[in-house]
């Protein structure tokens, strides 16, 4: 079953909004064992619409499209869509009903005449309720083929996407293709590429493909089956044999946990409290940190210690040590970390000194020089880091690695 994406919206083209519906569909035709093979863009211009949506019905068996179904005069998907396929379009009084409905709960005082546009509706065509929003999704079907149309706020897509077309979509494919993540941290994408060489040059079905992301690597291992449970044993090797590899480096397998997710989750385990000394993170750190839901249970405070007044003011670094090793030193990151859990009253502290740049590097210490401390129960290490690229870059990666280390830790305690 082919399938073709066709985003409507002269802001996709323009640039202007990134076209995260297209992301969406296709890794969601792809679990449905759909075959995505084009995705097009096209602006809001009747011709070159018409001809896209032509091309598309030609050469595929569904076309899906977002975007272009509001209340506005260039919001033509669903009129050009039904020329396409000879249909007219007539109103329908229970999706007037509807709009009337949901605008009604609104602030506005009167409803523009212009809204019940969207309650118009191709002959034959399978309506599909927009619980977020006024614009009905549209499948206009012939044979074995169908155009289905979908609003293109993501908000409403996902949810129009998720409760009708799924359905509607599954009833016309026989197999299913599953998909799981393998996070790695600590170790870099052509590290990680080499040491399962073997299985990437011989995989089929399941397949595995590495992706960089920044201080980490996923791995996605995909199946192909009849079904999902079928396509999860046909992984289960593989996973097997990733964790034999990766072992440790591995920090989750759940595609919704992020590295610093899994941090927390170990320092509840553990029973530990940690605290944050940060310098050229500026809190980056503390802000990963808590974005993770109930965090507080083991992360009370973090100190901020950008100048040296505030290493010594906040947590009692030595002014001595930072005036004879230098601020960004190993030994510096040493006593930050350790005077911060000492501060905190912390079992755990991470700290991090280093130079960000693109200003502030010398010979010594070159811009993207970064020492990591990292304090647990009585034992200190410090990393010594050299990043490159631009500052975010930097400060990001340290952030990152910091995360990590801690991990590892926590892990060989
Ligand atoms: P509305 O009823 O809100 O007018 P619509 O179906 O006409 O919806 P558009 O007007 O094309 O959709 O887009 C509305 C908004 O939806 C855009 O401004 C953008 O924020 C978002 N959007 C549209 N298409 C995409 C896309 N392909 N990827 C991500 N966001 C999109």
């Amino acid at each position: 079953m082919i399938v073709e994406l066709i985003s409507v919206g002269t802001e996709i083209l323009l640039g202007n909004i990134v076209n995260t519906n297209a992301a969406f569909l296709s890794e969601k035709c792809a679990a449905l064992g759909l075959s995505v093979y084009y995705q097009v863009s096209v602006g809001d211009n009747p011709e070159r619409l018409f001809n896209t949506i032509k091309t598309a019905y030609d050469r595929s068996d569904i076309v899906i499209m977002t975007g272009g179904l509001g209340p506005t005069n260039d919001d033509i998907t669903k009129k050009v869509a039904s020329e396409v396929m000879g249909r007219k379009l007539y109103l329908d009084e229970n999706i007037k009903k509807d709009i009337i409905a949901y605008l009604e709960k609104g602030p506005y005082d009167f409803i523009p005449e212009s809204n019940f546009s969207q309650a118009y509706v191709p002959e034959g065509g399978i309506v599909l309720k927009n619980s977020n929003g006024t614009a009905p999704g549209l499948i206009i079907e012939d044979e074995n083929k169908a155009i289905i149309m979908l609003p293109g706020p993501p908000k409403e897509l996902k949810l129009m996407y998720e409760e009708q077309v799924v359905p509607y979509l599954s009833k016309k494919t026989d197999c299913v293709i599953s998909s799981k993540i393998v996070k790695l941290a600590g170790v870099g994408e052509s590290q990680a590429a080499e040491i399962i060489k073997d299985m990437l040059d011989n995989q089929t079905n399941p397949t595995i493909a590495p992706y960089a992301k920044l201080a980490e690597v996923h791995l996605r291992i995909t199946s192909k089956a009849h079904n999902e449970q079928q396509a999860y044993e046909m992984m289960e090797p593989i996973i097997a044999e990733l964790n034999n590899r990766f072992g440790e480096k591995i920090f989750t397998m759940d595609e919704n946990v992020s590295l610093e997710a899994s941090v927390v989750d170990l320092l509840k385990q553990k029973n530990l409290t940690l605290t944050t000394v940060e310098s050229c993170t500026g809190g980056k750190i503390a802000a990963k940190l808590v974005n993770v839901s109930g965090v507080s249970e083991v992360y009370e405070k973090g100190f901020i210690t950008y100048s040296d007044r505030a290493k010594c003011d906040l947590v009692g670094v030595d002014m001595g040590v930072i005036e004879e090793y230098g601020v960004v030193s190993e030994e510096t990151a040493r006593e930050m970390a350790i005077n911060g859990a000492k501060t905190a009253g912390t079992n755990a502290a991470i700290s991090v000194t280093g130079v960000a740049g693109p200003d502030g590097g010398t010979d010594e210490v070159p811009v993207g020089t970064v020492f990591v401390g990292c304090y647990l129960d009585g034992e200190t290490t410090v990393t010594e880091y050299h990043f490159s690229g631009n500052r975010e870059n930097v400060r990001e990666n340290a952030a990152k690695r910091a995360l990590n280390i801690l991990r590892l830790a926590i892990l060989n305690k």
